[in-house]
């Protein structure tokens, strides 16, 4: 099945450009919007039950094509689905068509200065890049980087239900497939019940799992302390960004009030917040993901500055993003100089995907990707099945009471 693009967000290269070996011909940007397998629930009680990611598709002037993705994380980047089409098709593509794929350094410095932030918009056509670079040169991202630095990816496993209940039965499920790492999803009930449900998955989990916990800045000081105190007893291997992505002086009561480990997600999203907050001594370590850091290239730069101020390190997609997204991850994790707290992919909890044979862990790993770019075959029907219009709803005014 082909795929019938929206012809608005396609920049194409006119015939007057002369081109050499390696260029861009034609650049697109695809926003899509893929089903859960199951909703999810994010600290302060947000339920996801799709995902909105911006694809990008480059093709070389030889016919080879690269894809990139980035989920639509508004919380996060501050970037909504159209707003992430829009920058792209206007500001972004067009600094890469008609240019050199072998001159990605060159071309990730366009992407940058083409526009300030938008990091997830920049993310997809960073990845992109990569994908269709591997492809010209015949090898996977992984040795674009560097090549493997480890053997195997010790995987994490999000636990999002709505009862303690489900999470233990998950928990246990995915234990028995060799999952050893486990996130849970915090900030939405009660803190006291909160800390019971982290009591209850210990004992349940046994004292080899390791266990962390997640508030997507949702909780108030007084709550994220005690919360962190209940961790340390329940030897929790980290505690993920407990208050807003601004509230330095707030993450440093938290980081003193116990000895469990504390995670910046929200607020390490770029490298000079990461420093500032590891000088500051509010965090051992670091989430990164590509839709934060402007992609590849840049979760590579943060990786290389976080070890070198002895952070610890997890990888994580936003949840939702299909196995393009994974994929650039998945080499990613093969390649930063420490992955002491794991990977989180994202691949298994979409109903359906993008590939043709998806990115999934198996025993609590997943299995270097060889082939050439990202690694992954793009399922083009799947891309068209899924693929939305971008009509901005202007709505009507909002007003109080509503
Ligand atoms: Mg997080």
């Amino acid at each position: 099945m082909s795929v019938e693009p929206d012809p608005r967000h396609i920049v194409r290269l006119s015939a007057a450009h002369g081109h050499a070996h390696g260029t861009i011909v034609r650049a697109e940007a695809i926003p899509v919007s893929l089903p859960l397998a199951r909703h999810v629930l994010m600290g302060g009680g947000q339920r996801i039950e799709r995902s909105e990611s911006l694809l990008v598709r480059l093709q070389g002037d030889n016919g080879l094509v690269g894809w990139g993705e980035a989920s639509a994380a508004p919380m996060m980047t501050g970037e909504t689905l159209p707003g992430m089409t829009e920058i792209a098709r206007r500001f972004l593509l067009p600094s890469l068509i008609g240019k050199d794929v072998l001159q990605r350094a060159l071309l990730e410095q366009r992407l940058n200065r083409a526009t300030p932030g938008n990091s997830a918009a920049k993310a997809t056509c960073n990845i992109a890049l990569y994908d269709l670079l591997g492809k010209y040169l015949g090898v996977p991202v992984h040795a674009l980087l560097g090549g493997l630095a480890r053997e195997t990816l010790p995987v994490m496993h999000l636990l999002a239900n709505a009862s303690v209940e489900e999470d233990v039965y998950e928990a246990l499920e995915k234990h028995a497939e060799g999952i050893r790492l486990f996130k849970l999803k915090v900030g939405v009930k009660p803190v006291e019940q909160e800390i019971a449900m982290l009591r209850t998955l210990r004992d349940a989990l046994g004292p080899a799992a390791r266990l962390c916990a997640d508030a997507n800045a949702s909780m108030v000081v007084r709550d994220a302390c005690a919360l962190a105190r209940a961790a340390a007893e329940a030897d929790l291997l980290f505690f993920e960004q407990p208050l807003p992505h601004d509230d330095l002086a707030g993450a440093l009561s938290v980081a003193r009030a116990s000895m469990t480990p504390m995670c910046a997600d929200e607020s390490a999203h770029d490298v000079e917040h990461i420093i500032a907050w590891q000088r500051a001594g509010a965090i051992t370590g670091v989430n990164l993901k590509t839709i934060k850091l402007g992609g590849i290239a840049g979760v590579m730069r943060a990786a290389i500055v976080a070890d070198q101020l002895g952070l610890r390190i997890n990888l994580a997609c936003k949840a939702g993003e299909s196995s393009i997204g994974t994929a650039a991850l998945v080499h990613l994790g093969y390649t930063v100089p420490n992955l002491d707290w794991g990977i989180t992919p994202s691949s298994q909890y979409l109903a359906e995907d993008l590939v043709t044979r998806p990115v999934l862990p198996f025993a609590g790993s997943i299995a270097p990707l060889a082939g050439a770019g990202l690694g992954v075959e793009v399922d083009e029907s799947a891309v068209a099945r899924f693929s939305i219009r971008m009509d901005i709803d202007q709505g009507a005014p909002l007003q109080a009471g509503d």
